[in-house]
């Protein structure tokens, strides 16, 4: 069979060929220098990977075929980089360096696709990047994996929001809901009122919200997904935020108020100013998952989590640690071990010029001229403490649990790095303070690393508001799909 040879695979394990699989599976023919294959075909190969992870056999193959012949040296580092750096492929890449392979496949450019059943058989050979060439190898694949998990997963949920998105959802949502009973108590009064373990939900929030209710955290998250249903602006991510902050609920933060009452882009940048460039609370870590669940990657992921974190927190630990969040996620998504994820996620925050970000995205600029100025004073700093507090959480160190963003970020690497989705989450609970915040950065973490919240957890699982957009009185497992859904479609 026409297949590259194993000194021909550049990143990942060789993959035998078809031939030996037992398992279906899809290989692409690519060129990094395709638009289609790189913005739609690379994702779409990450998505397979994510929904039906070792179920199927995927492969990315580069080749000559249509595109320049270069030498080897000169098309495998950039290759290996992009693989490995860049796109951090959980997937086998190898090289048809001349095209014969392609040649001998009877290609049509690139992306053109090759779907095999086990044993070899070629079921379809496809050319194109469009949704529906993708929607059609989807499908294959659904078929001929067969009838187990998968079916009954689509039966429940939308087919285009993978379930491990919706559980990460979920997941954070339910931390933050366990976490509502014991914010701003201490250690000593939780286990006074609730024993030394907290494994469901308990009355006795501080701001009234029910047992099950999630908070502000778990809110903004879904405003802020509601607002990318309506399309992809950030202006409409803004909007959302504010609808959801016109409703009045009890716990929105202050500086988040300050910023969102500006009603513009550049309101967290102003209500830093207004702080003397003092507030880093964790009001945009809280939140900052949803621009991962919306379905952003890489560098668009780094650069979309940072505007909509100064949306209504500027400060440059604020920006660059919602940056290595959203990045952790993403790398633990795709496979990576937790300390390699972390590496990975803090060299994706280094490599970002957030304050450029921000000036592009309009919430730095002309009328902001003094919060771009601490900006650029503090940012190097800023990262220099993000990555020795994420080096403190990986080795366990839990500083406090107190509002500010450094302290949140730290706790909640820490405490994420258990083996079960309960040894997560219970002792950011049960250690008070801002203990639904830290739950629920814990919960995204969990949700991203494949962990099971509780079944008990889900049915009462609610939203403790009501605003444009969301009911309180809706169940999380009905409603969040369909909110996915909407924010994953945009256009
Ligand atoms: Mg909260």
């Amino acid at each position: 069979m026409d297949w590259p040879a194993p000194q021909d695979f550049v990143h990942g394990d060789p993959l035998p060929p078809p031939t030996e699989w037992a398992r279906p599976g899809l290989v692409m023919f690519f060129n990094l220098e395709c638009p289609g294959c790189v913005s739609r075909g690379i994702p779409f190969l990450k998505r397979l990977h994510a929904e039906f992870g070792d179920q199927v056999n995927l492969l990315a193959l580069h080749t000559s075929r249509g595109h320049r012949l270069l030498p080897r040296e000169d098309v495998e580092p950039t290759l290996m980089r992009f693989a490995r750096d860049y796109a951090q492929l959980p997937f086998p890449v190898a090289l048809d360096l001349g095209g014969d392979l392609a040649r001998a496949w009877a290609t049509e450019g690139t992306p053109h696709w090759l779907a095999f059943a086990p044993g070899g058989e070629l079921l379809r050979s496809v050319y194109g990047s469009q949704e529906n060439a993708q929607t059609r190898l989807q499908y294959l694949l659904e078929e001929v994996v067969g009838a187990g998990n998968l079916c009954s997963r689509h039966s429940i949920y939308p087919a285009r929001v993978p379930a491990a998105v919706l559980q990460t959802l979920l997941s954070l949502t339910a931390a933050d809901a366990l976490g509502a009973a014991t914010e701003f108590k201490t250690p000593a009064v939780i286990r006074a009122r609730y024993g030394e373990t907290l494994t469901d939900y308990q009355p006795g929030s501080v701001f009234g919200f029910a047992p099950g209710e999630a908070t502000d955290d778990s809110q903004m998250t879904v405003a802020t997904l509601l607002g990318y249903g309506q399309g992809r602006g950030i202006e409409e991510v803004l909007k959302a935020l504010c609808a959801w902050l016109e409703a009045g609920p009890p716990d929105a933060g202050r500086l988040t108020r300050a910023a969102l009452r500006h009603g513009t882009l550049d309101g967290g940048a102003r209500a830093w100013t207004a702080s003397g460039f003092q507030s880093a609370g964790n009001g945009g870590l809280m939140r900052v998952a949803a621009v991962w669940l919306a379905g952003f990657g890489g560098e668009d992921l780094a650069r979309e989590a940072a505007a909509v974190t100064a949306l209504t927190h500027a400060d440059p630990r604020c920006v660059y640690a919602s940056i290595f969040l959203t990045a952790f996620l993403e790398a633990l998504h795709t496979g990576h071990p937790y300390r390699s994820a972390a590496e990975v996620a803090l060299s994706v925050m280094d490599r970002l010029d957030a304050r450029r970000t921000l000036l592009e995205a309009g919430i730095l600029g002309l009328n902001t001229r003094a919060a771009h100025d601490a900006f650029r004073a503090q940012e190097r700093a800023a990262r220099a403490q993000i990555r020795a507090r994420v080096r403190s959480g990986l080795e366990g160190h839990v500083s406090s649990q107190s509002g500010f963003v450094l302290d949140t970020l730290e706790a909640a690497v820490a405490h994420a790095r258990a083996d079960t989705w309960l040894a997560a989450v219970e002792p950011a609970v049960l250690r008070g303070d801002d203990s639904d915040t830290v739950a629920c950065v814990v919960g995204a973490i969990a949700g991203a690393r494949g962990l099971d919240v509780p079944p008990h957890l889900l049915p009462p699982l609610r939203l403790g508001h009501s605003w444009p957009g969301w009911k309180r009185e809706w169940p999380c497992t009905e409603h969040f799909p369909a909110v996915l859904e909407g924010a994953r479609d945009r256009g």
